[in-house]
């Protein structure tokens, strides 16, 4: 069974608010210095469902791949320390200001020129932008049935049979391959690289692939080839009062505070 993963990097989502800042004019995140940027934590779940798949199957490959910066190459690190087979960075000055829908044809385009593959797996959204599309996207462009919000996964015979996480429940459903699914934090825990498998991982294979490499035309990216448009990019002003309660003992602060309620006819 060959399996691709798709993981993304994204800014730390524990960055201190004070230290996350956009530039509303050129409408980017601007990235907090000194902080690194980490995987996706729903991308190393779905790494998890892979490793689980070829285990119970007892053999298949497992590719990774990211769309980003030269530091994405980390989260490709991660997932081929955690057990996955092969890595590919797709990574070119011209994914710059890429879109939802962009991105989705950009790994569309890299899973095509990967070719054999009976499963993509995804995590349900990213933690930063947190869209949740582009795993539909690519099932779109493939043109493979999509299920979303994976918790469990299963080989049954030649198709998948896959448990939903629905907001009142959980419904199980069975996919025939290839598919794309894209997997939810209550698939459970990762599992957590040792020093040994990272060490190993350095010898792994990360393939660099630019937009030329996966046959991305000049018009697919840029501004021209956007299909969502961006108005605004801003963090919202939050503004608060604090008043003191004054008063000499708590018994009489107490007081002054439930006269403030009842005055604002709050109780
Ligand atoms: C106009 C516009 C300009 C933008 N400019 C930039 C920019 O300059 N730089 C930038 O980083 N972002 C930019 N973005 C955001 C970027 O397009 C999205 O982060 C990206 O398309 C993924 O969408 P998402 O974060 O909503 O992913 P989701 O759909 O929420 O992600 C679900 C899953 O898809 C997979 N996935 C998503 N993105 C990737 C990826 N890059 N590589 C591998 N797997 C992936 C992962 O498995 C992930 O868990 C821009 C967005 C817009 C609308």
């Amino acid at each position: 069974m060959n399996i691709i993963v798709c993981v993304k990097q994204i800014p730390d989502p524990e960055t201190p608010a004070a230290s996350f800042k956009v530039d509303e004019a050129a409408k980017k995140v601007i990235p907090a210095q000194g902080i690194a940027p980490v995987v996706n934590p729903f991308d190393p779940q779905a790494t998890e469902a892979a490793l689980r798949l070829r285990d119970a199957a007892g053999e298949g490959k497992i590719t990774v791949i990211s769309l980003g910066p030269d530091s994405a190459r980390d989260a490709i690190k991660h997932a081929l320390a955690m057990g996955a087979d092969e890595g590919v960075l797709l990574n070119d000055a011209a994914f710059e200001g890429i879109d939802n829908f962009q991105t989705a044809v950009a790994l569309t385009k890299a899973i095509q020129k990967i070719g054999e593959y009976d499963l993509v797996l995804m995590g349900r959204s990213a933690a930063d932008w947190d869209m949740g599309v582009v795993p539909a996207g690519v099932g779109q462009l493939l043109g493979i049935p999509v299920v979303t919000v994976a918790k469990g996964i299963e080989k049954n015979g030649a198709a998948l049979k896959v448990e939903r996480v629905l907001d009142d429940g959980f419904q199980t459903v069975e996919t025939p391959l290839p598919a794309v699914v894209s997997v939810s934090n209550e698939f459970g825990e990762p599992r957590y690289p040792q020093l040994r498998q990272i060490m190993l991982a350095a010898k792994k294979t990360v393939q660099v692939w630019s937009a030329a490499d996966i046959g991305m035309a000049s018009d697919e990216l840029g501004a021209g080839g956007r299909w969502l448009p961006l108005d605004a990019l801003y963090v919202p002003k939050v503004e608060s009062n604090v008043e003191i309660i004054e008063g000499d003992s708590p018994e009489e602060k107490a007081r002054n505070l439930a006269q403030k309620l009842r005055a604002a006819k709050l109780i």
